[in-house]
């Protein structure tokens, strides 16, 4: 058998990647283990162009948005299913000094576009406590990744271009012009593992930083609400009948795939800080996203087996940035056109030398 790429792993970064390059002409094949938990199931898939305390914009909003956006929505059109979600983000004030600051900040020009100039505060009051009103934040919404991840790979399935297996680093056998895991000859083989890449021992060495996260799927009664209300925890309607997922937690210890009680409690105390509305808890959902010391995305070629790719370090934003920098990825594989270089590699290939010499 042959391939023009073989994929390993099949969250948001593989799923994306393979799309990309399948759709520029290229013969891929997609591997992932079943049994494996995956970050991109627990993700809440909300792309926010305006984030933080200090309202700051989303590291390339502009060109990331816009492309990410088009993106799902070529891809809705042809697995028929809706994945891409637009709404707004209604940020209530905590207080009189935060209402000023933030109202300061988002006349700036560089937010200004992305914020509702008035926000319709009286429609969320019944709801949730919003005695100082909020901020509307637009060119936002959310993506159903579970869906995506699913629909993707029935696609390759269907095509047989699908491998259900844990991917086994010693079948790797490194020829000339190729590169052949066990019977399997491929040009290059791309790595998109999210944390597990820590396990890859060509690239074990990348700096990452993971980060476990958590959230809750709960029906909240009578709650027709479209909108995301964001006040630090989130609360995301899934179906605009009540059901929503609140998230999400963030734990640099612990790196466990498990659901815990502290995160739950911690989320609904949080919660009922501002949510007027009973519910119920119906799920709770745990990953570990891939984060990375820099707060950039892993993208380029092993340093010293370039038949070896990696696209991961999606962090906490896999949603945004995976459309853009797979089609970065797919033109610099195919004609070698330059990688920004905060999410080459090659930025930090020194720790790979390093690491050699330890
Ligand atoms: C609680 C939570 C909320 C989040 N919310 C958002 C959000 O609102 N917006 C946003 O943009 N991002 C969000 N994220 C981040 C986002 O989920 C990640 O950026 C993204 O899922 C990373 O995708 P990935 O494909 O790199 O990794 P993963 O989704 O973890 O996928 C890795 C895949 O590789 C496979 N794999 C690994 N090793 C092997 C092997 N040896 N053999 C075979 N298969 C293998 C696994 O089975 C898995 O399917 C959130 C994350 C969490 C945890």
């Amino acid at each position: 058998m042959t391939a023009d790429y073989l994929i390993v792993g099949q969250g948001i970064a593989g799923s994306v990647l393979a799309w990309t390059l399948h759709l520029r002409g290229h013969h891929v094949l997609l591997l992932d283990d079943p049994t494996l938990p995956s970050a991109s199931k627990a993700s809440a898939g909300v792309f926010n162009p305006l984030t933080g305390k200090k309202l700051n914009r989303t590291w390339k909003a502009d060109e990331l948005f816009p492309f990410a956006c088009q993106f799902y929505e070529d891809m809705q059109k042809s697995v028929g299913s809706e994945l891409l979600h637009f709404c707004n983000i209604y940020r209530p004030f905590r207080s009189i000094e935060e209402q000023n600051s933030y109202l300061a900040q988002s006349a700036d020009p560089i937010s200004a576009k992305y914020v509702l100039e008035k926000a319709d505060n009286e429609k969320f009051t019944s709801f949730i406590e919003n005695p100082y009103g909020g901020l509307q934040i637009t060119q936002s919404g959310w993506v159903d990744c579970s869906e995506m991840v699913e629909k993707v790979k029935t696609f390759f399935v269907s095509k047989s271009q699908y491998i259900f297996e844990n991917f086994d680093y010693q079948h790797i056998d490194f020829q000339k012009e190729a590169v052949f895991y066990k019977n399997i000859e491929i040009k290059k083989i791309l790595f998109c593992e999210g944390y597990e890449a820590c396990q890859n021992p060509f690239f074990n060495w990348l700096p990452f930083n993971p980060v476990k996260g958590e959230n809750l799927i709960v029906l909240v009664e009578d709650y027709p609400l479209t909108e995301i209300i964001n006040q630090g925890t989130f609360i995301l309607p899934i179906d605009g009948q009540g059901k929503c997922r609140l998230g999400a937690t963030y734990s640099w210890d612990n790196l466990d795939w498990d659901i815990t009680d502290e995160a739950r409690d911690s989320l609904e105390e949080k919660i009922k800080g501002y949510l007027k509305k009973p519910y119920q808890i119906l799920e709770q959902q745990a990953g570990i996203r891939p984060s990375t010391d820099d707060r950039r995305p892993f993208v380029g070629l092993h340093p010293e087996h370039p038949e070896l790719g990696i696209f991961n370090g999606l962090g906490t934003k896999g949603v945004t940035l995976a459309p853009y920098f797979s089609e970065q990825f797919a033109k610099f594989l195919e004609s070698g056109e330059d990688l920004d270089a905060e999410v080459n590699i090659e930025r930090v290939f020194s720790l790979y030398f390093r690491s050699k010499l330890s």
